[in-house]
């Protein structure tokens, strides 16, 4: 079954306001293992809605729509979607008056523009909205399947859900989407291609095939394996026997395999491990912290951060010696790791990290451009320290130097 989803709404043409329902939408579709094939976003606009919806009724076996179904003039796609069908507009009692109640709960009298949503294509099954006035509209026609959804998520996901249910998972045939996510941090796009492409080549080949996608992030490599199967227990294993062979290539690069983020995948760490972490950041502002703080029940396992961005700060909260910034640097290996053991002893915990670095765009030089970051993480006897050249602007360097430490950690407690 193909699908396409248009998305219908001026705003969303805007930088103001993103189309996320057809990622919901997506989702959803996938796990019934429907394809969906083309996705637009069109202007409240009648004849480029027409345009548009024409192509998808010829083309598409089930298109749906989101938006556009409230009461007001521009609010065109009910009227757009039955003319194009060549179906009368009716006006539904039954819905005018579940309109009509929901503006007397709250002792109002319904406006006569909202009439407008009780107006149904003639033959088409209305889904009732439990979280606004816009019913969904289901027309089943023997060549295409079309659904209208309004805007709002939380007013469209149940009625989606509902649809599903009754008219899209009968008919999807066995076939689902399968997906599995590997996560590497420390290499490049291009090693990790190297070593895996000639691995993953071989399965798309087979059939069915796996397909492998490539998703370089900042500070991180994504790799997607699909796989579309009537079969859930061989799709499962096949994906995990893909899985592992690339483990075996990328080694301890990979740090998750299930989806999770690394400040997830080191705070599992920790707490399985019974330890604590404090943070010591100049550069990153208290990134790393609230990064792993992001996470809930990361109270088992963080016990502080500090932000130490001044030199005098370095000294005062953590005993970094005056004369060690003045000799090597506030941007070194021997401050960050001063850094790391001061913060890890002050808060008694089994591991501290230090980061101080130059996140730009001004204060490089010629021995410490831009982007050079003093990285360290201390565990009992261990201190790991490292100096990184990070590109891109502010916001990258830091958020690659928090990628860089966490990574640390997590190294040095696998
Ligand atoms: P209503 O009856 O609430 O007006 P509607 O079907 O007319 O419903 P719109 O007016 O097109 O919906 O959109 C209402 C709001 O829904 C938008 O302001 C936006 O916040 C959200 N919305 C609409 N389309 C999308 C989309 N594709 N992705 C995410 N949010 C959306």
């Amino acid at each position: 079954m193909r699908a396409e989803i248009i998305a219908v709404g001026s705003e969303l043409l805007t930088p103001l306001r993103m189309d996320t329902n057809s990622l919901a939408i997506t989702d959803k579709l996938d796990a019934i293992g429907v394809e969906v094939c083309i996705k637009a976003v069109v202007g409240d606009n009648r004849a480029d809605l027409a345009r548009m919806f024409h192509h998808a009724v010829n083309d598409s076996d089930l298109v749906i729509l989101t938006g556009g179904l409230g009461p007001t003039a521009d609010d065109v796609t009910r009227e757009v979607v039955a003319e194009s069908l060549g179906m009368r507009l009716v006006e539904d009692p039954a819905i005018l008056e579940r309109v009509r109640e929901r503006f007397t709960r709250r002792g109002w009298t319904m406006p006569e523009i909202n009439r407008r949503q009780a107006q149904v294509p003639e033959g088409a099954v209305a889904l009732t909205n439990r979280n606004g006035t816009a019913p969904g509209l289901w027309i089943d026609r023997p060549d295409v399947m079309v659904l209208l959804l309004p805007g709002p998520p939380r007013e469209l996901m149940p009625m989606l859900e509902e649809a599903i249910e009754r008219w899209l998972r009968p008919r999807s045939d066995a076939v689902r989407l399968y997906r599995r996510v590997l996560k590497i941090t420390g290499r490049a796009e291009s090693h990790v291609e190297e070593q895996t492409q000639p691995i993953y080549a071989r399965w798309a080949e087979e059939n069915p095939p796996i397909v492998t996608t490539i998703l370089a992030a900042l500070g991180q490599i994504e790799l997607h394996l699909n796989l579309r199967s009537a079969d859930e227990a061989r799709a499962t294993r096949r994906l995990h026997d893909a899985l592992t062979s690339l483990v075996e290539v990328l080694g301890d690069h990979v740090y998750s395999t299930d989806g999770r983020k690394l400040e997830e995948v080191v705070g599992s760490l920790l707490r399985e491990r019974g330890l604590r972490l404090a943070t010591a950041e100049s550069c990153t502002g208290g990134l790393l912290a609230s990064r792993l703080t992001d996470i809930p029940g990361s109270s088992d396992y963080v016990d502080r951060g500090v932000i130490v961005y001044s030199n005098q700060a370095k000294v005062d909260l953590l005993g970094v010696p005056a004369a060690l910034i003045a000799e090597r640097g506030a941007v070194s290996e021997p401050v960050a790791q001063a850094m790391a053991s001061g913060v890890r002893e002050r808060a008694n915990v089994e591991i501290g990290v230090g980061i101080t670095g130059i996140a730009g765009p001004g204060g490089g030089s010629d021995a410490k451009p831009v982007g050079t970051v003093a990285i360290a993480a201390a565990y009992g006897e261990r201190v790991e320290v490292r100096t990184f050249h990070f590109m891109g602007g502010r916001e990258q360097v830091k958020f690659q130097a928090t990628q860089a430490a966490l990574d640390m950690v997590r190294r040095l407690l696998v």
